[in-house]
């Protein structure tokens, strides 16, 4: 692919690590809430983050404190207001926060993953469906992404009478397996996982902390939110406290 804005060489931080494919410089994000008199709500300060492949890092820190807008910003789910996203996208690094929309969904398709804390489900969308989306929008064969995608629900539990139904009127545990399912179906080098099994049972549980230790071993890069002790401290190897 060809970029509408290429970084230039010496924009990278030449002291990062050769395995580091994640690095955020400084992040800031201030909230204004326009409808409550322009009120400000400084939640990012200054947050930096090397992660290199192989490694999963915690976001540590009390509720509210500004972990989950830190990975929505690695996603560049919210734009920031200063700093830089550095991501190692097919052998090249671009900034997330300098990237154009057509580029950035490039970016999405082929090298970030996220597992948001809740799904957005679409009436009327079986979960299959939307689990092998990602995998379709890739250009896989259609049968092979559905394989895939069975072969997930089918090692996380999810009933098979559901997999043919629309995720909407699903439990929490089950919308939060469809969407584990979606983003693990897809070989991302990079994943960012916010609160991946705050709604699962023990059982289901242990199958999520399996798959984030095959593919750490599979060299992915890691960044997660964990609110459950057990989970952090068997998968991560370190915290970024907030
Ligand atoms: P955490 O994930 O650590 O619980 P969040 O990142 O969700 O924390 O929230 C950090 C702070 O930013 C909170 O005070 C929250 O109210 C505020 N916040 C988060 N998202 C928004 C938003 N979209 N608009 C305004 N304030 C927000
Ligand atoms: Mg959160």
């Amino acid at each position: 692919m060809t970029y509408s804005v290429l970084p230039t060489p010496t924009a990278v931080p030449a002291a990062l690590p050769a395995a580091a494919s994640l690095h955020a410089a400084k992040l800031y994000k201030t909230f204004t809430l326009h409808h409550q008199g322009g009120a400000q709500i400084p939640v990012l300060q200054g947050v930096s983050l090397t992660v290199q492949a192989g490694e999963c890092v915690a976001l540590q820190g009390p509720s509210g404190s500004g972990k989950s807008t830190f990975m929505r910003s690695l996603y560049a789910n919210y734009r920031i207001d200063a700093g830089q996203i550095w991501v190692k996208h097919q052998n090249t690094w671009v900034d997330l926060a300098q990237l154009p929309p057509h580029d950035l969904l490039h970016v999405r398709q082929h090298t970030i993953g996220y597992v948001s804390q809740f799904l957005r489900v679409i009436p009327r969308v079986p979960a299959l469906e939307v689990a092998a989306e990602p995998l379709l929008d890739l250009g896989y064969e259609p049968e092979l992404a559905y394989d895939t995608v069975r072969n997930l629900f089918a090692q996380l539990h999810l009933p098979e009478r559901l997999w043919s139904l629309s995720p909407t009127t699903f439990s929490g545990g089950e919308k939060q397996r469809v969407n584990i399912a979606r983003a693990f179906a897809v070989n991302y080098p990079i994943l960012l996982l916010d609160e991946p099994t705050s709604a699962l049972d023990a059982e289901n549980r242990e199958v999520v902390m399996q798959l984030i230790e095959a593919r750490k071993a599979g060299g992915c890069t890691m960044v997660g939110i964990f609110h459950d002790d057990e989970v952090r401290d068997r998968v991560c190897d370190r915290r970024l406290p907030f």
